[in-house]
């Protein structure tokens, strides 16, 4: 359905996407993980027919974006990363412009009836777009890229800016989407894709580093076996005796404390689980163990798993290895909600009719 071979965009000196290729199949739900600045949003935009290409062949349906753009648009439902939605404009009116934009010929008000029914917004339909909140709009925005009945869907950064409740239920109509589409979800958010793709393409500085199944990435994920523990004992003690054991590869002192016990944070070697052993290691010492809990693993831990895995880059391993290092465990347990607080700063940025360039 969707054929990107060997992509490329440059903004001057800068490589915004660097040789990226791919295929997507009819019907699949596939998720463009990266992080801000890896170069989605410039391949979606190109992908859809806004944005020219420096190299590369991008077609849709067996048709290059660069001999027919126009017959691209029209398979492609978009919802770019800033919705192109008018705000004086009632939903009505907006939808119906949209619909004599595309030069959609499907009767009209049963056409957008239905799709006010799929995104859940027939009780705003009349109402403003500025008075509305930002998951509504954002429903609007995914209503505009139905208009026409494209096979493909792609959305940019949907959930950007909305609350966990709407996250939840925007998540949950792409999925109905995906049951009768063609999805590409770009994301930064790795639990987004990890909750509605079938498969996952990664890409990092403008490059592809994993296109993997959803569930080859969850066992890397799963593979991580970083927890949060509860020790009561002298802390000098119980770090040195953490440290000593072949079964843990990273052990962190964390300034928390919980009571009379110190709060750790440790990563176990890869493939050995040491929970049991700790526990009656920690018996025997008399050091009560009163809390265990698994750490997720953040976007930047699957670059390390996968890149480690791969062997592709030396450098990018070795890169994200420091870097890791220096990271604290408190700053894993936050990588979500940082996400989510990130998202809604970007939704702060007022709402432009999208002009079709960035
Ligand atoms: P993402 O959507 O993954 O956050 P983008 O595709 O927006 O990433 O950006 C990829 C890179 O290209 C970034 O380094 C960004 O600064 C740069 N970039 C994006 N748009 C432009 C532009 N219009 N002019 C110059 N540089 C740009
Ligand atoms: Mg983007």
């Amino acid at each position: 359905m969707i054929k990107i071979e060997h992509l490329v965009k440059n903004y001057g000196a800068n490589c915004a996407v660097d040789d990226v290729s791919f295929e997507i199949a009819k019907g699949e739900i596939v998720g463009f993980l990266g992080p801000n600045g890896a170069g989605k949003s410039t391949t979606m935009n190109i992908l859809t027919g806004y944005l020219s290409s420096t190299a590369g062949r991008v077609t849709v349906d067996g048709i290059n974006v660069l001999d027919d753009p126009l017959a691209v648009k029209r398979r492609i439902g978009y919802l770019p990363e800033q919705p192109p939605l008018y705000p004086d404009m009632t939903v009505e009116e907006y939808l119906i412009f949209v619909y004599n934009l595309k030069g959609c010929t499907l009767n009209r008000t049963k056409h957008l009836e239905e799709i006010c029914d799929v995104v859940k917004i027939k009780d705003v339909y009349k109402r403003v777009i500025r008075n509305l909140s930002k998951g509504y709009r954002q429903r609007v925005g995914i209503a505009q890229a139905l208009v026409g009945n494209p096979p493909v869907i792609v959305f940019d950064e949907p959930t950007v800016g909305l609350d966990p409740k709407q996250i939840i239920e925007i998540r949950n109509l792409i999925r109905t989407l995906g049951k009768d589409h063609t999805v590409i979800l770009s994301t930064h958010i790795l639990q987004e894709v990890q909750a509605v793709c079938d498969r996952i393409i990664i890409i990092n500085k403008g490059k592809i580093v994993a296109d993997e199944l959803t569930e080859n990435i969850n066992r890397v994920a799963d593979g991580s076996r970083r927890y949060r523990i509860k020790i009561c004992g002298p802390q000098r003690e119980v770090l040195n005796m953490l440290n000593d054991r072949s079964d843990i590869s990273y052990v962190e002192a964390l300034p928390a404390r919980d009571g009379d016990a110190y709060i750790y944070m440790v990563e176990s070697a890869p493939n050995i689980d040491m929970r049991k052993s700790l526990f009656y290691t920690l018996s025997q010492k008399g050091w009560p163990l009163v809390g265990m809990e698994a750490l997720g693993m953040s976007l930047e831990d699957i670059f390390i798993s996968i890149v480690d895995r791969t062997g592709d880059d030396a450098r990018v391993r070795k890169a994200t290895k420091t870097q890791r290092s220096k990271r604290s465990a408190v700053d894993l347990e936050k990588d979500l909600a940082a996400s989510i607080i990130d998202a809604t700063a970007e939704a702060q940025k007022s709402i432009a009719p999208y002009d079709g360039e960035d």
